[in-house]
């Protein structure tokens, strides 16, 4: 959300593109702040750009940085604006002064993160038709009650996880701008679902659409996928047909991953530009996910009956080649991303303070200073950081002692696959995921993988599916995947004789 909307009672969402261009600006200039975050957002570029202009020798070339990291933050909000504007057409969805009938319903992955919070923002300042925000949290503790709308705001009988209480309070303070607005009509009210599981839920009743719609057992690609399986179930349940998530904004801008923060590209940035480029442009399993939800029941028990082609569609944005991808490749480097001088400080916690530590990591700066909403300078977090399913290892400890196989058994099936399919198992968390694997597929098949002998160096070391040229194998975890006396022979390349 921009400040522009929070700084008076009168405020309403930008209604123009050029307000909406210009908030940026406008609301630096603002010297009324309602919430912490607002005085971070200010303070935060404060830090990075302040100093005494007049007696600093370096003020000319501080101000070259400031104007430079204004105009990548502009241009962030302004493509942002324009990809949601575009969605919006394509869709043809309703306006609020509108009255013909839609029949697509736009709603978001709201992990209360920066990157879901600033399409949210978007979304607002564009006045686009978003019906509902999903959030998904884990607790160790069922509160019994799966789907808990989200009226009275977070669950006092609990601690609601990071993701929960971010979430919320973007979605209070997107309303309020909606009460708020002098426009006529209103724009809709934002319904928000909190899907509320235990580690057990989330498990038993996601993994076997997640495996369905991957084809993997490995929790690599698995476990994360379960939280997003479950937003975008729940999204099929409110009807929604379009769905906004915020899929590569980290790997675009700097976020998230330790090797952006490597300290070896402190005398190498055009290495960093060339890692971060290979990432920016690797695909995204949500669509695939989503692909399971729509006509068909989660009670499939073979992988045909997951097939359907009327799931829900993906949108990410930061994946469009022309708006994003390309653009930021071209423009953005390791230092507009990356807060290189350790100026800027953090969030960790809703509500706690803004602090910075010799480890904090904080990319994403043009995105960060794009928006300013509630999670603009929160701390970054895997969503499965972040949605409570690592609180007190939550899932990890049910994988290990609550799927109701012990170790004796874990140990002889060990022993089992290895010998019989040559395939290697390194926890209890994989026999789950290849029984469930093997039931779906009707067995140890792939749909577009072909399997090998045992020892067929085409194979996976540890499963024996096709690995190709890859290191890490998909399906099983292994790494390296590649046979020994292979890797030469498939890393050199043929000769042109
Ligand atoms: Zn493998």
């Amino acid at each position: 959300m921009s400040r522009a909307n929070y700084a008076s009672n009168n405020s309403r969402p930008d209604s123009d593109q050029k307000k909406a261009e210009g908030g940026l600006q406008r609301t630096r200039n603002s010297m009324h702040r309602q919430h912490p975050w607002e005085e971070a957002h200010e303070q935060n570029h404060c830090r990075r750009f302040g100093g005494d202009a007049d007696a600093d020798a370096d003020a000319a070339a501080r101000q070259e940085k400031k104007n430079r990291a204004n105009t990548l933050a502009s241009e962030v909000r302004r493509r942002l604006l324009a990809s949601i504007r575009t969605l919006e057409q394509t869709l043809l969805l309703e306006g609020p002064s509108s009255s013909s009938p839609c029949t697509r319903k736009l709603g978001i992955l709201l992990s209360g993160g920066v990157d879901s919070c600033a399409i949210l923002a978007a979304c607002q300042a564009s006045q686009a038709n978003l019906v509902a925000a999903v959030t998904v949290s884990i607790q160790a503790e069922p509160d019994g009650e799966n789907n808990n709308r989200d009226d009275q705001g977070p669950s006092l009988l609990r601690t609601p996880p990071q993701d929960e209480l971010y979430a919320c309070e973007a979605v209070r303070l997107y309303n309020t701008n909606i009460n708020n607005a002098t426009t006529s009509p209103h724009p809709k009210l934002l319904e928000h679902s909190i899907v509320r599981l235990s580690p057990a839920q989330l498990i038993e009743h996601y993994t076997k659409p997640t495996i369905a719609a991957l084809h993997v057992w490995g929790y690599m690609d698995t476990r994360n996928s379960l939280i997003i399986s479950a937003g975008l179930h729940e999204c099929s349940k409110l009807g929604i047909t379009d769905i906004l998530v915020g899929d590569n904004a980290d790997e675009l801008f700097g976020g998230s991953y330790d090797c952006y923060f490597d300290a070896k590209y402190g005398t190498d940035p055009e290495g960093w530009k060339r890692k971060r480029d290979g990432m920016a442009r690797l695909p995204f399993v949500t669509q695939k996910l989503a692909d399971v939800y729509g006509t068909t029941s989660l009670e499939g028990t073979n992988i045909n009956t997951y097939t359907n082609t009327l799931g829900l569609t993906v949108h990410q944005p930061f994946t469009d080649p022309t708006l994003f991808v390309d653009w930021a490749l071209q423009t953005t480097t390791r230092t507009d991303c990356i807060d290189v001088a350790k100026t800027c400080r953090l969030q960790s916690e809703y509500t706690g303070p803004y602090t910075t530590t010799s480890n904090t990591k904080c990319g994403k700066l043009p995105l960060r200073e794009a928006f300013c909403t509630v999670a603009s300078w929160r701390q970054m977090d895997w969503i499965f950081r972040g949605s409570g399913a690592e609180t007190g290892d939550a899932l990890i400890q049910y994988y290990a002692n609550s799927l109701g196989i012990s170790e004796a058994e874990f140990v002889a099936e060990q022993q089992r696959y290895k010998t019989e399919e040559g395939i290697g198992l390194q926890s209890k968390e994989q026999l789950y995921n290849l029984r469930i694997y093997a039931t779906l597929h009707d067995g140890f098949y792939h749909p577009t993988k072909q399997r090998y002998p045992i020892g067929d160096p085409r194979g996976c070391i540890s499963c024996c599916f096709e690995i190709g040229d890859e290191q890490f194998c998909h399906l099983c975890d292994a790494y390296p995947a590649q046979h020994p006396s292979s890797i030469n022979s498939k890393t050199t390349k043929p000769s042109l004789a």
